[in-house]
């Protein structure tokens, strides 16, 4: 079949976070808005599944920008939402294991640069100063899209040479930067501007998660499209962006239908909205080329559990994020990720029953473990042959963090990098 519909102001490819709240903030303007969902739910990476009375929302664990005054409060407010979602601080921000140490960012900056300095008092001035320049990166990078001094002198650098320039140790360098396994870049691989962005605001409004998990916020959000008038419609995958004279017109799904709109947002990524959907014979040749240079950074694999007997983590370990390292060199941390090993390799703890007890069944918690791996590591072609392995291997790996957890496992999923 292939006839072509009613137009829209607005046709939005994929329901994610940002195709949900682009379609609500278009709908105030007064647009006719339609989005179009590949899959059978909205939510796109902060999807959310149950089973057996656990509900998993296997992406969050921890949201930056969230305090009263920060962009995602902000942003939430501005959509005419029935009840803006409230978050809650995490206390503590994180816990960093090593070997021999534990050390624990709290949510409040004074502290934690307090006990930066203690455990690295020859480093103090340069913690101090290194906070401070992330903070101007951070204030800078709000301005835009004003020239500020300082982004255009760290623009194209790596964090790595924010960190060297002010701080020389080792393990300071990977305490700082301790959050790297969920970006999936080290600091030699990430943009300079945009972790110290991230770092500085974490360190300086803390993190959040959404008081009634993040899928509540999802359904809110969907509705809200719904009840103001935009149309979803699942289970439609968009193949094509349909362009006339230079100009996007519509949109046409696998199904052949084709959709009018007068302007067409693409929530996908870079290359499949450029490359699949829009095409290189619509696109200049030098964005062709910078679209070409980009990397995707890792992705990971998660394991999701429902454990029994009540909160399974030691006391002296409580936190919503816990991340282990094996040792302080990130960069052969790196090497070793991207060749799917799982030895030696950070990984994280996240325990969001911590803070909202009700995605679980009463004296129940969910336990996710995470790893960076890359889609398609050297050496594996198919994740479906080695998922239950890597399963078990992150347990057994976690483990070492609470003792006896595969003993209380009363639900267990997993997620492969692809
Ligand atoms: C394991 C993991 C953990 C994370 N943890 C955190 C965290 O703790 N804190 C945090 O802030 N962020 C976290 N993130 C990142 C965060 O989830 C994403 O940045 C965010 O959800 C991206 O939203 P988006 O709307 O831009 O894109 P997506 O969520 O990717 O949405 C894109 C949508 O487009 C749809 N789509 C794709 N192709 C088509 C097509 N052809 N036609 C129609 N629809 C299509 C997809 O199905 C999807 O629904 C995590 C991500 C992952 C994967």
């Amino acid at each position: 079949m292939n006839h072509t519909s009613k137009a829209y102001d607005a046709i939005i490819i994929g329901g994610g976070l940002g195709g949900l709240v682009c379609a609500l903030a278009l709908i105030k303007r007064g647009k006719k808005v339609r989005l179009l969902e590949k899959i059978h739910m909205v939510g796109g990476c902060q999807g959310y599944f149950t089973r057996k009375g656990f509900l998993f929302e296997p992406c969050l664990h921890s949201i930056a920008e969230a305090s009263a005054n920060g962009a995602v409060v902000q942003t939430l407010a501005s959509l005419g939402l029935d009840e803006t979602p409230a978050f809650v601080k995490l206390e503590p921000t994180a816990r960093f294991i090593f070997d021999d140490k534990i050390f624990t960012m709290p949510s409040n900056f004074n502290d934690y640069q307090t006990l930066l300095t203690q455990d690295f008092p020859q480093e103090a001035l340069g913690i101090e100063k290194l906070y401070k320049t992330m903070n101007e990166i951070y204030q800078g990078l709000a301005r835009f899209p004003e020239r500020v001094p300082i982004i255009e002198r760290y623009s194209g650098l790596v964090f790595q040479q924010i960190l060297d320039e002010f701080v020389s140790n080792k393990r300071l360098q990977a305490i700082i930067s301790g959050f790297w396994g969920y970006t999936g870049a080290p600091p030699s691989q990430a943009s300079a501007l945009l972790y110290s962005a991230w770092f500085a605001s974490l360190c300086s409004e803390g993190s959040y998660l959404p008081q009634k998990g993040i899928s509540h916020l999802v359904k809110s959000l969907e509705q809200t499209v719904i009840e103001k008038g935009g149309e979803i419609s699942l289970n439609s995958p968009v193949k094509k962006v349909l362009i006339k004279n230079g100009k996007a017109y519509g949109i046409s799904l696998e199904s052949g239908e084709e959709i009018k709109g007068e302007t067409i947002v693409s929530n996908t990524d870079a290359t499949t909205t450029f490359f699949q959907m829009v095409g290189e014979e619509n696109l200049p040749s030098d964005f062709i080329l910078q679209l070409k240079k980009l990397n995707y950074a890792l992705s990971s694999f998660n394991v999701f559990l429902g454990v029994k007997n009540g909160n399974s983590l030691p006391h002296d370990l409580a936190a919503e994020n816990i991340i282990i390292f094996p040792d302080d060199d990130l960069d052969s941390q790196y090497q070793r990720v991207l060749q799917g090993k799982l030895e030696k390799v950070p990984y994280c703890i996240a325990m969001p029953t911590l803070q909202n007890p009700s995605l679980a069944p009463k004296g129940h918690h969910i336990i996710s473990l995470y790893t960076p791996l890359p889609y398609r590591p050297e050496g594996i072609t198919n994740w479906k042959d080695k998922k239950e392995e890597y399963t078990e291997r992150l347990i057994s790996l976690a483990e070492n963090v609470i003792p006896g957890l595969r003993q209380k496992i009363v639900v267990k999923e997993a997620a492969t990098p692809d």
